[in-house]
């Protein structure tokens, strides 16, 4: 392609102000570009060389350009004749002058650029070379452009762009390849992405009737209470990024060791590290969490509460991304590699198989299961229905001991209720939290009325209450705390009705709770 149709695009593009338009114009552009050619175009519309800087300034412009201008109207081309791909290689070769008199010989050259090229082409190398051409909005157009020449969703163009921080390259493989060319791109070594969550499912059911593939399987794992992480490593280098891709490589030498460890040169996975205890159940996740506080020391922790990786799945293998296999071959891959630290799992098309495996997991003191679809890809950032969480949902009947009056909607209603377990060692209750969750508007009417006609003493918050009636509270876990005097506290509590069949003397103990606190 020649020089004169990029500069009269860009000139085209500075003089209209519609945005569509100028996306057109270059998308235009980039269809009729070939092998280099995509790469040096996309980098001069971008404002830039390929090259990056070449060690030319402005005085070093100034006198090339005065050189040329001497015999100025002689000497600027009238025809334009500059290749683009000439002028690649003149900036190249521009760019490896070094030694004595390398500046002289940066102006020659840089002269005799300009001697064969037309005022319009002067005018857009000098801007190129300055920077002067740069500007924020490009990078937008360009990646609207590239979408549009390649027929390839923006989303992914620009998760691309993004994660390869090269959208010249990007550019080429997209218009040479189409959408399969951006594979090598969306994942990067030591580069994070954002991973993949997950939705819940009622039961295990619903899990296989969601995710189940053809022959009704879904691959099931463990569901572990600890902190999600992301290793990257190549032979010995290794990062760890936390959930929020934060680099916490420093906080788990014992994670890093084992990625070094591991038979494959380069690798991206993802799971969750664990603190066990000495019998090999999970410690609960905020005392995991406490490895990742601030100021610790380290090697302190490191013996008390040492991490456990369990990996569950791997992006990207030696070479290979894998972000778009299916999870059944990514998990293939994964256990190929760490068989020993792969995440307990089955795979199913049984609900009773899942059951039980469900029931494995909560009595060894796991919060639950993990379904996944086994033909599903790996959706960076995506809280999709490819992966589906299933807890077990506890229930205690507990007693309600005061409650506060409610603000907003809730005004002149007592809502959140102060929420209290039998204890038959110490006697009287001991509290275990609040909740205004799972109230609708005729409970909270109930609740009003009744808990008045046993209020015992108030304050301006609060009426506090004989302790007669009895709630059945849903719950996914209990939490060590040091808010209540018991201990401990619910956590996501919430109401799921009333108890009126059940007296108080018939409601769970605290030594119940301490069991199940325990039992997790
Ligand atoms: P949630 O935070 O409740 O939405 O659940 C998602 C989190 O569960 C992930 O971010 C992981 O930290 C964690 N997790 C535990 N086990 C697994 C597993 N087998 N697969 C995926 N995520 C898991």
């Amino acid at each position: 392609m020649r020089l004169a149709a990029v500069v009269e695009t860009s000139r085209r593009m500075t003089e209209t102000p519609k945005r569509l338009e100028k996306i057109g114009m270059v998308a235009a552009l980039l269809r009729e570009l070939h092998g280099d050619e995509i790469e040096i175009v996309t980098a001069f519309l971008s404002g830039r060389v390929r090259q990056g800087r070449i060690g030319v300034g402005y005085r070093t412009i100034l006198e090339a350009a005065n050189g040329a201008a001497r015999e100025a109207a002689a000497e600027a081309a009238q025809e334009p004749s500059i290749e683009v791909l000439n002028l690649d290689r003149a900036f190249e070769s521009i760019a490896q002058i070094e030694g004595s008199g390398a500046e002289r010989r940066r102006i020659d050259q840089l002269h005799q650029l300009f001697t064969a090229a037309t005022a319009a082409e002067q005018q857009f190398i000098t801007g190129l070379l300055l920077g002067e051409l740069r500007q924020g909005a490009l990078e937008g157009i360009m990646l609207e452009a590239l979408a549009k020449a390649s027929g390839v969703a923006l989303a992914r163009v620009r998760h691309a762009a993004m994660v390869s921080g090269d959208l010249v390259r990007i550019a080429r493989a997209l218009l040479e390849r189409g959408e399969a060319g951006l594979d090598d791109y969306d994942i990067r070594l030591f580069q994070p992405v954002q991973p993949m969550l997950a939705q819940t499912a009622e039961d295990v059911v619903e899990a296989l009737a969601d995710v189940g593939d053809d022959m009704g399987e879904v691959a099931l794992e463990y569901k572990l209470d600890g902190a999600r992480v992301q290793v990257h490593k190549s032979g010995d280098e290794v990062m760890v990024f936390s959930r929020a891709l934060n680099d916490v490589t420093g906080a788990v030498p014992e994670i890093v060791e084992a990625a070094r460890a591991l038979p494959a040169r380069d690798a991206i996975l993802d799971g969750e590290v664990l603190s066990l205890k000495p019998d090999g159940r999970p410690q609960p996740f905020q005392v995991t969490a406490r490895r990742f506080g601030r100021k610790l020391d380290l090697l302190r922790m490191r013996a008390e509460l040492p991490l456990t990786p369990f990996w569950f799945d791997a992006l990207y293998l030696d070479g290979a991304n894998l972000l778009h296999e299916p999870q059944s071959r990514r998990f293939a891959a994964l256990t190929a590699i760490a068989p020993q630290s792969v995440i307990p799992h089955v795979t199913t098309a049984d609900s009773s198989e899942g059951h039980r495996f469900l029931e494995e997991a909560l009595a060894r003191g796991h919060e639950g299961i993990m379904a996944k679809a086994r033909d599903s890809e790996y959706s960076t950032g995506a809280r999709g229905r490819s992966w589906l969480k299933i807890k077990h949902v506890k229930t205690l009947d507990l007693v309600i001991l005061a409650a506060e009056w409610g603000s907003g909607r809730r005004k002149g209603r007592l809502s959140n209720l102060h929420l209290g377990a039998r204890d038959t060692e110490k006697g009287g209750f001991a509290m275990l939290g609040k909740t205004f969750k799972g109230l609708t508007d005729e409970m909270l009417a109930w609740q009003t009325a009744e808990l008045l006609k046993i209020e015992i003493a108030r304050d301006s918050y609060t009426v506090y209450v004989e302790p007669k009636i009895v709630v059945e509270i849903a719950f996914n876990d209990l939490q060590v705390s040091s808010r209540y005097v018991s201990g401990l506290a619910l956590r996501f509590a919430r109401v799921k009705r009333y108890r009126t069949d059940k007296t108080p003397e018939q409601s769970d103990t605290f030594q119940t709770v301490k069991q199940i606190a325990e039992a997790q």
